[in-house]
């Protein structure tokens, strides 16, 4: 087993740790290199069960990896929510999804039938996926319900119905007939852009283009826009869900 050693004059001790995956040991620097294989061969089956379930971290994407609740190990944040990187935890249990803002993770709870199914299988993978996506939706929902009609007051435009769908590679849409289409993927992003998003849809039932009046006027009514329109810029390599 490969392991890495690290000697230390001041250690009294020896530990042995696992870390990414990887094996550790602190040694007082007296001690003999037999002496630490020994005692790697004897904690063998501790050590490679460690590393194995730190190895069970399932990467999605490039930027986006999940984390078992029993896992050690800690994962990078990486999926966005609220314009911030989370961590993804999953773990069994009766609830859902449960969104720890000032922890900034998502723990995606699992009906503990899954348990007998392995981590990284297909089924287990799209329920995660699933049950996230079905959370963003709902979120997205309550949040253009609850800021849609402010802003329609505001500036005195008003579409005829919104749905919250899902969307391969655009915010939101209008169309000829009033209806204003977001995708729920918005739950990423800070709601200082979601308003820009908002408030971009608004303007289209004005201008149905992306002319020169058009921007004109949702500058008007979202100053920051250009600054909202950089945000989603700058992330999207960290926007991006399959
Ligand atoms: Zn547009």
């Amino acid at each position: 087993m490969d392991y890495q050693l690290i000697r230390s004059s001041r250690r009294k001790t020896i530990a042995l740790q696992v870390s990414n995956a990887q094996v550790i040991v602190r040694a007082p620097s007296f001690v003999k290199t037999a002496y630490v294989e020994q005692l790697i061969q004897a904690k063998l089956q501790w050590l490679q069960q460690k590393v194995a379930e730190q190895k069970e971290n399932i990467v999605l994407s490039p930027h986006f990896t999940l984390q078992f609740s029993d896992a050690s190990l800690a994962n990078e944040p990486s999926l966005y929510i609220d314009g911030l990187p989370h961590r993804v935890i999953i773990d069994f249990g009766q609830k859902n999804v449960i969104h720890n803002p000032l922890a900034q993770s998502l723990t995606v709870v699992l009906n503990p039938r899954y348990k007998s199914y392995a981590l990284n299988s297909a089924a287990v993978i799209t329920k995660i996926k699933a049950q996230i996506e079905c959370w963003f939706k709902a979120c997205v929902e309550a949040y253009i319900e609850d800021n849609l009609t402010v802003f329609s007051q505001q500036m005195s435009l008003h579409a005829s119905s919104f749905k919250v769908r899902k969307y391969k590679a655009r915010w939101g849409s209008c169309n000829s007939r009033g209806e204003l289409s977001f995708n729920y993927l918005l739950k990423m992003l800070p709601t200082w852009v979601i308003d820009y998003v908002i408030i971009h849809e608004l303007c289209h039932l004005e201008h149905m283009n992306h002319s020169t009046n058009f921007w004109q006027l949702v500058a008007q009514h979202c100053p920051e826009y250009q600054s909202a329109k950089h945000w989603v810029q700058k992330h999207q390599p960290y926007l991006q869900w399959s």
